[in-house]
């Protein structure tokens, strides 16, 4: 494994590991929330809204878990740092930066130049191939 994979990779674990303390600690704030609640309107209302937050909080970070894992998978197999659209070998210093992207430069701004594309109106718009 080149050495600054293995920088990577506990940049990763350690990353991981902090949000899997979030994970738990949003949640346990959540149901305190909900059961400090008295019945007055703006503390339910807040307690919903703190909710929502920490449940958006949670599902972020066990979105980026499962990005993590992916890498810490692909890291031990040797396929870490490999472009998945392209095959083409992703930049040290963008993986330092974001260190589970999945794309290189090219191919993620040809992503996002696509997504905004297709964003009014929301969703993918099938067929509009040029
Ligand atoms: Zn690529």
């Amino acid at each position: 494994m080149k050495k600054e994979y293995k920088e990577l990779l506990n940049a990763l674990l350690k990353r991981r590991d902090e949000l899997v303390a979030l994970e738990g600690h949003t949640g346990q704030k959540g149901l305190e929330n909900l059961e400090l609640g008295h019945g007055d309107d703006m503390d339910i209302a807040e307690s919903v809204v703190e909710q929502e937050m920490s449940m958006t909080i949670r599902n972020r970070a066990s979105r980026e878990i499962i990005l993590i894992d992916e890498s810490i998978e692909k890291l031990h197999r040797g396929a870490y740092g490999i472009c998945e659209s392209c095959d083409q070998e992703i930049e040290t210093k963008r993986l330092k930066a974001r260190p589970f992207v999945k794309y290189c430069i090219d191919c993620q701004t040809e992503m996002e130049k696509n997504a905004e594309e297709s964003a009014p109106g929301g969703g993918f718009q099938f067929g509009k191939l040029e």
